[in-house]
């Protein structure tokens, strides 16, 4: 059905006379078009707030006085020992997502990132207190660091995943409630203004959300090339799941596999301090080009972040 610009500006007019206390007349079409036209309204202020707008090299940069905050995850701790090292007795997964997250939080130091870390030793941490933890700290992005490991030992190459689009509606609905929980501070990082009525900063929660979700797309592809740069494995390629630790965040939030644990090469590379120097500087790369390129941000990449030549 194609609605005619008249009523649609009307309507728009109705939004704002209700916003500030004034009683409408029992209208049908109002109350129908009031989510639909806040949330356009709501969107074009969001993209100011996001700095969706990609730029071109050479062109000034808006951003070069913010301090960019990133969360790194290290995947897994305490009892939950993710992979299994078939080569070492005693070590798993968990310690060396710790070791390349150490790692990935130093190189982004020097770039002078402020870094956000779920665990700082071998211990456990639920994912609703990871991701909530991390929105309420008010990062920029989050990046979970884990290895991969095969049922059957052939599989190779680093992948990089962001969230399904099935998974939404539940990812959606975890973050209104981990914002009531933290009291509506993931709303306050989000977007620095006092927003009173109920019904707005659920839509603008939503929003969010939205393009929270839509970044981890661009920041997974980037991610995903920059790794490629820095793994002799190739790549598995970016792919959507349903992954419990990205679900509820409000900024673009991806998980890294680096690759597989029980394969007979990558498995000594990965756990290797060469591997794990260069896996690292694959993800530093990977969030320092998302920050340039998707928001802006003015920043050196440092010499030591030069991918190899292949
Ligand atoms: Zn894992």
């Amino acid at each position: 059905m194609i609605r005619s610009s008249v009523q649609v500006r009307l309507s728009a007019l109705d939004i704002l006379k209700r916003a500030r206390g004034y009683t409408l007349p029992r209208s049908t079409l109002a109350p129908r078009l009031f989510k639909p036209v806040l949330m356009l309204l709501l969107s074009l202020l969001l993209s100011l707030v996001f700095d969706q707008v990609r730029v071109s090299e050479g062109q000034p940069r808006a951003d070069s006085a913010r301090q960019w905050y990133v969360a790194l995850d290290p995947g897994h701790g305490g009892k939950n020992y993710g992979a299994i090292d078939p080569r070492e007795e005693g070590r798993y997964e968990k310690q060396y997502t710790l070791q390349i997250a150490n790692k990935v939080s130093a190189l982004l130091k020097d770039a002078q990132i402020k870094v956000w870390q779920s665990r700082y030793k071998d211990e456990p941490h639920s994912l609703r207190s990871r991701i909530s933890k991390a929105s309420a700290a008010g990062v920029d992005l989050f990046v979970s660091i884990h290895i991969n490991d095969a049922y059957v030992v052939g599989p190779r190459g680093h992948g990089t995943f962001f969230l399904a689009r099935e998974a939404y509606e539940e990812s959606r609905l975890r973050v209104r409630e981990f914002n009531t929980e933290y009291r509506g501070s993931l709303f306050t990082h989000s977007v620095k203004q006092k927003v009173k009525s109920q019904q707005v900063k659920e839509v603008l929660l939503d929003l969010i959300h939205q393009r929270a979700q839509h970044e981890s797309m661009h920041l997974a592809h980037i991610m995903n090339q920059a790794l490629e740069l820095y793994s002799p494995f190739g790549t598995r390629g970016v792919k959507q799941g349903d992954y419990g630790i990205i679900k509820g965040i409000t900024t673009p939030a991806i998980v890294c596999e680096v690759g597989f644990l029980n394969h007979p090469k990558e498995g000594p590379f990965i756990t290797s301090k060469e591997g794990m120097d260069a896996l690292s500087r694959g993800i530093a790369l990977g969030i320092l080009r998302y920050l340039t390129l998707r928001r802006r941000a003015d920043l050196m990449i440092p010499e030591s972040l030069i991918p190899p030549q292949k």
